[in-house]
């Protein structure tokens, strides 16, 4: 079987939950131990997206370790950043190899479009803490901390839509405690998403979203 298949699985969700854990469960253990074998590489389709309409850009290989959550990792949080740049800049330093960091997605500001640079199966070095990066889906807005005109209503639905999916694929609860900025992750020396982006407001999209797919 394939990994695709797999994956295809677990995100249909709903009432084939049942079915999915069986076949999951056995396929996993085949998984792993054709993981170990070292030098074989977890077969990826190269544009293969995690979200429904978002489009795929990878990130420098060098920027994520490969690994195969939720099987190898629970993934329990999504973490909130602003880049500190534009969604150009943004775009290419994920994609180089000396950057050391890079997300799972970035979100454009003035339409709230969304690339996903780094499969959720994988652990992007996005939180500056590896229990964090292990566990979490990382979420880039465009934009500065200090320029509160960077949140427009169409970055906080689009992400506000994302968020809601991560949570329904990996059973998140939509909370604070669940979906958190990158300021609050323990050890961390960064500030965003700074004191401008609007948590109530956020939150109120997400559980709307979460709540009927295609509302929000
Ligand atoms: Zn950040």
């Amino acid at each position: 079987m394939e990994p695709v298949s797999r994956r295809a699985l677990l995100i249909g969700g709903g009432s084939g939950v049942a079915l999915a854990t069986a076949a999951a469960l056995n396929w996993d253990t085949a998984s792993r131990l054709w993981w170990r074998v070292p030098g074989v590489d977890k077969q990826r389709k190269e544009g293969e997206v995690d979200q429904p309409g978002v489009r795929w850009i990878a990130a420098s290989e060098a920027n994520l370790r490969f690994a195969d959550r939720p099987a190898d990792y629970v993934i329990d949080r999504v973490v909130i950043h602003v880049t500190e740049s534009d969604f150009r800049t943004a775009v290419k330093v994920f994609r180089d190899p000396l950057h050391e960091a890079a997300a799972h997605y970035l979100v454009r500001a003035e339409d709230g479009r969304t690339v996903q640079m780094v499969r959720e199966l994988d652990v992007a070095y996005h939180a500056g803490n590896r229990g964090y990066n292990e566990r979490s889906i990382g979420i880039e807005h465009e934009g500065f901390v200090d320029r509160p005109g960077n949140f427009t209503e169409e970055m906080y639905r689009s992400s506000a839509r994302l968020t809601a999916r991560i949570c329904e694929r990996y059973g998140i609860p939509v909370d604070r405690g669940h979906i958190v900025g990158h300021n609050e992750v323990p050890g961390a020396d960064h500030t965003d998403p700074g004191p401008h982006w609007d948590w109530k407001r956020y939150m109120a999209y997400v559980r709307q979203a979460r709540a009927g797919s295609g509302k929000a």
